[in-house]
């Protein structure tokens, strides 16, 4: 125990990105328990007390926030977790393997027969407890978007996005409703008398996650303007990439209105002129390939995770008009790309399709993970979230 215990010191001061860090406890430090596990016998409380202590430490580090779901924290990234192993489930692990082993040869050997009758019957593999999903603060946030996200790649940021442990840890305390605003506060903790529990910055709507991530008008100027023009850049960035055109040297920079080669012409935000006016005419991107006669009309949109499906619906009906004078006035096939991501990270099933239309290369994953990085920011400036939270 005092050499796991040692190695796991090791990992959180560690600079690996969050997804390493699980597997250097995983792969370097469980192995140390591992080893004599189901050869010596091993009290479980000892079991308990040492996972408890791994995630104090995970916490101290801001690793793991002290109110997210522990049964996530050990749930497989693929499924929405964390992918970290127990010490309880190494050991359960290895036992039942031995076990298993044993009763094979029981048979042929007298010694692994005498010792099966002496060990007796061992407590069953793992009890199948609740599932974090199912929790009902929680498990919430995955029941909201199970309608309408695709789940599978709504997670992907967990595997692929390389992220820091504590913008894990903070995005899915947010997704678990584990992060103290004026909402939780009133009606779960019950600290706060206020049953109103109004936003701290705008003073009108209560102040939940769902609030602070996407529905803040006093953020919605400033901050949900930034993280959406964050995620709008890489994809302008790209298709700039595309024609050879010229790109803006950083992603803070604001790129020009107008960009122009002999191959393609690339409009930023621009206020397009029509014969007939139509309502929306100002999408993010405007692209006009010159050699195949088509364009591409862009519009970005970081929403609250359960508006995802309907957001892209409403921006796809959005343009149509635009569409239509566009098709007529540059004589080109003209094609509207809804480009939406959950200010948490739920995508829809089709945002890889509609990333596909647009020219250049842009990942699904890219454009999730600034969402989500653009959130926490948002998350950690509004809540003043002392020190590490
Ligand atoms: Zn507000």
């Amino acid at each position: 125990m005092a050499k796991y215990l040692q190695r796991v010191r090791q990992v959180p001061r560690s600079q690996l990105n969050g997804k390493n860090k699980t597997r250097a406890i995983n792969n370097y430090t469980l192995p140390v328990i591992r080893y004599p596990a189901g050869i010596i016998r091993w009290p479980k409380e000892e079991i308990h007390t040492t996972d408890v202590r791994t995630r104090k430490l995970l916490t101290m580090h801001g690793g793991f926030h002290p109110k997210s779901s522990t049964l996530r924290l050990y749930a497989s990234r693929k499924e929405g977790g964390r992918g970290l192993v127990s010490v309880r489930a190494t050991v359960q692990d290895e036992t039942s393997k031995l076990h298993e082993y044993i009763k094979e040869k029981d048979p042929t050997d007298d010694v692994l027969s005498e010792c099966l009758r002496q060990w007796g019957t061992v407590d069953e593999a793992l009890e199948q407890g609740p599932s974090w999903e199912d929790k009902p603060l929680h498990g919430m946030y995955h029941r909201t978007i199970t309608e309408v996200a695709d789940l599978k790649k709504s997670h992907q940021w967990l595997e692929r996005a390389g992220l820091k442990d504590s913008t894990e840890a903070l995005i899915l305390a947010a997704q678990e409703q584990a992060l103290s605003t004026r909402a939780i506060e009133a009606q779960i903790y019950h600290t706060r008398q206020d049953p109103r529990c109004r936003c701290r910055l705008c003073k009108e709507a209560p102040e939940t996650i769902q609030h602070i991530t996407a529905g803040c008008k006093m953020l919605a100027g400033k901050a949900y303007m930034e993280r959406h023009n964050q995620v709008a850049g890489i994809v302008y960035r790209n298709i700039c990439a595309e024609y050879g055109l010229e790109t803006p040297r950083s992603k803070w920079e604001t790129p020009p209105k107008v960009v122009e080669n002999d191959r393609a012409k690339v409009l930023w935000d621009f206020q397009i002129q029509t014969d007939k006016i139509v309502m929306a005419n100002q999408p993010d991107i405007v692209i006009i390939d010159k050699g195949q006669r088509k364009a591409v009309v862009v519009d970005v949109a970081v929403p609250s995770d359960g508006n995802i499906r309907k957001k892209e619906h409403e921006k796809l009906e959005k343009y149509q008009g635009l569409r239509e004078e566009l098709e007529r006035a540059w004589k080109v096939k003209v094609t509207v790309v809804p480009v939406v991501v959950g200010a948490l990270g739920a995508v829809t099933p089709k945002l890889d399709e509609w990333l596909q239309q647009i020219p250049g290369t842009t990942s699904d994953i890219s454009v999730q993970k600034c969402a989500v990085l653009g959130t926490a920011r948002i998350l950690r400036r509004t809540l003043k979230l002392p020190g590490l939270w």
